[in-house]
């Protein structure tokens, strides 16, 4: 790396790390009775990530624990290219951090496989000892962020301070947005890259982690990474 600033890579996990949101296709699959309006309400943003993600998995019995895990387990697909993008952030000497609005019953089973030490992945938990799932947030939005994200990404973004770090941001939704904006790169998918030709903030759209290495490799090599 020729920069004096040490880069680390702060990645979304639904939709980016796998090909689609796993929590829209549990909410699909078991359409629990009202959560079509929870989301409806989230989309238009009449309730917060936390409180309408809270609020859906409460409608569901803790005891379809089980169906609910190997349904999301049996439909999530890993994104093209993700084990060589780790073996290529592991050769560089690249910090790696998955920050997610997911929950941990499904991100943790999908990335056991690629090694990534728990204390690198920032996601939401969940509670089935009582009638209902209850969602955990155990790290929910510090100063200045007021969104009420759940897991809140520039909360754990701002632990890496501009002045020392090179933050490269991968993601793929309006829930990524904040992030983008405080973000040195931005590798956009979907509606994160709409959002930021909308409100014109830098970004390179990508479909497979092959292009993000692609990429990362020429900015190495021009000397700007
Ligand atoms: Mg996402
Ligand atoms: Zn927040």
């Amino acid at each position: 790396m020729s920069t004096a600033k040490k880069p680390v890579i702060f990645c979304d996990f639904d939709g980016t790390i796998t090909n689609s949101d796993n929590i829209v296709a549990i909410m699909k699959h078991f359409q629990p009775a009202g959560c079509e309006a929870i989301m409806h309400d989230i989309v238009n943003g009449h309730t917060s990530i936390r409180e309408g993600v809270g609020a859906m998995f409460a409608l569901m019995p803790s005891a379809q624990k089980d169906v609910i895990i190997s349904y999301v387990l049996g439909q999530a697909g890993i994104r093209e290219g993700f084990a060589r993008f780790l073996d290529y952030v592991r050769e560089q000497d690249i910090e790696f951090f998955v920050t997610s609005g997911g929950i941990d019953f499904f991100i943790d089973p999908l990335l056991e496989p690629f090694d990534i030490p728990q204390d690198h992945v920032y996601c939401n938990g969940a509670n089935f000892s009582g009638n209902h799932i209850e969602i955990t947030w155990p790290h929910t939005c510090q100063e200045p962020c007021t969104n009420d994200c759940g897991m809140c990404k520039t909360t754990v973004i701002r632990q890496y301070p501009a002045e020392q770090y090179e933050r490269i941001l991968i993601g793929d939704s309006l829930t990524d947005f904040e992030g983008a904006k405080i973000a040195d790169l931005v590798y956009s998918r979907s509606h994160l890259t709409l959002k930021c030709q909308e409100l014109g903030v830098p970004h390179v759209p990508f479909e497979t982690f092959d292009e993000i290495i692609k990429d990362l490799k020429q900015k190495q090599e021009q000397g700007v990474l």
